[in-house]
């Protein structure tokens, strides 16, 4: 089957009890036995819960993997991850990565002693210079958060596995519709289904998707030791919107792209990110690894103003001014003061990160109406 038809049907079936064609909505903690052990396949639903296990199996079959685990959050599911290593492990992962997931290792797993390397990846010989008999794993984000670098899934991947590391990719930007991690050799990929999944801006949830048996054993034992599981309604959910993925990626692909060129002619603009462009320092790599380009971009006005940034996001009337992204409404953020916020500003100095950085999150609304009402705050902001 194709990706535009598994978003619809990969991994489901019609309901056992009554054909429901869509998943019900299990909402039930528990579930009867004939006798102790005897039981259809459920016995509790953190262990498992048939409206997860349908999620489960969708991402799998669209993720090109065997097996699917959905988490109560995007973080939920990268925390599950990260227990399968021990004190003492090392893990390299690229520096301008989703600010929750930097807080998460740092504040979080430092303490328990993994240690954490923050590089840029591009330049994929380097990444080798940080691997030593410690190192486990690489936790890699592309397109990164909020800078939109690439980084070549495929050499990493050969890099891991020539090393013998375990290699986990954030695929939360680009979605399964852009980018299959798993084909390019990733082991682990990790969803904030929050975001392009969901799609809907209603639903918080995590997922995880894997080819090897033996990984997934280790991953479903983590997810029930530890407990974070979606519940019932909000894997319903994700499932609904994944059945509308491909049409919206497309909507969201071509939306960004005329803004990208939009703001690039725009005075008032300065460095626009965005993979789509010739002269981005990793178009060809995301040529090859992508379908598309996405639907996020960020951008610095001239000057690298943060006043003019903040009189711009003020003024915009159709881009809603709030966290998260990959929603069907067009959203903005600033990643300095929002999901950067966690990181010191040396930190985000490092990663390249201007205080002036706008981030888009680009809807599907109708794309002239995105660009004038980009049009009228830039022109009405200072300058
Ligand atoms: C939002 C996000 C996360 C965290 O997911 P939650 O569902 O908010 O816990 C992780 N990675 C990326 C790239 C994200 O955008």
């Amino acid at each position: 089957m194709r990706f535009n038809s598994k978003v619809i049907h990969g991994g489901q079936e019609p309901d056992k009890a009554y054909g429901a064609v869509m998943p019900p909505i299990y909402q039930t903690s528990t579930f009867a036995q004939t006798s102790p052990g005897n039981h259809r396949g459920f016995q509790y639903s953190r262990s498992a819960n048939p409206t997860r296990t349908a999620l489960e199996n969708a991402m799998a079959s669209i993720e090109n993997g065997n097996y699917g685990l959905a988490f109560a959050s995007g973080l939920a599911a990268i925390d599950a991850v990260l227990k399968l290593l021990n004190p003492g492990d090392e893990v390299i992962s690229t520096n301008d990565l989703y600010g929750g997931s930097y807080r998460l290792f740092k504040k979080i797993f430092e303490n328990y002693g993994i240690v954490f390397h923050f590089m840029d990846m591009e330049e994929v010989s380097l990444v080798q210079d940080q691997i030593n008999e410690r190192t486990k794993m690489i936790w890699l984000e592309t397109p990164t958060n909020p800078l939109m670098n690439i980084i070549d899934i495929e050499a990493v991947s050969q890099l891991a596995t020539a090393n013998g590391l375990l290699l986990a990719v954030d695929n939360t930007f680009a979605t399964p519709y852009l980018q299959k991690p798993l084909d390019l050799g990733a082991d682990i990929v990790m969803h904030s289904a929050t975001k392009y999944l969901g799609g809907h801006s209603d639903v918080v949830l995590g997922a995880l998707v894997v080819k090897d048996e033996e990984l997934a054993k280790r991953l479903y034992f983590i997810q029930n030791a530890s407990g974070a599981v979606s519940g019932p309604m909000d894997s319903f959910l994700v499932l609904r919107g994944i059945k509308t993925l491909h049409v919206r990626m497309q909507r969201h692909c071509e939306n960004a792209e005329a803004i990208a060129h939009f703001l690039r002619k725009h005075p008032k603009v300065d460095t626009v990110y965005w993979p789509g462009f010739e002269e981005h320092p990793n178009h060809d790599i995301a040529k090859k690894q992508m379908v598309n380009f996405g639907g996020m971009l960020s951008f610095v006005p001239k000057g690298s103003d943060y006043k003019v940034t903040l009189q711009f996001v003020e003024r915009l009337k159709i881009f809603t001014l709030a966290e998260s992204l990959g929603g069907v409404e067009s959203l903005v953020g600033h990643p300095a003061s929002m999901s950067h916020g966690s990181m010191s500003k040396q930190e985000r100095d490092k990663a390249g990160i201007a205080d002036a950085l706008i981030r888009l999150s680009v809807g599907i609304e109708d794309v002239d109406d995105l660009i004038e009402d980009l049009s009228q705050a830039l022109d009405e902001s200072l300058i």
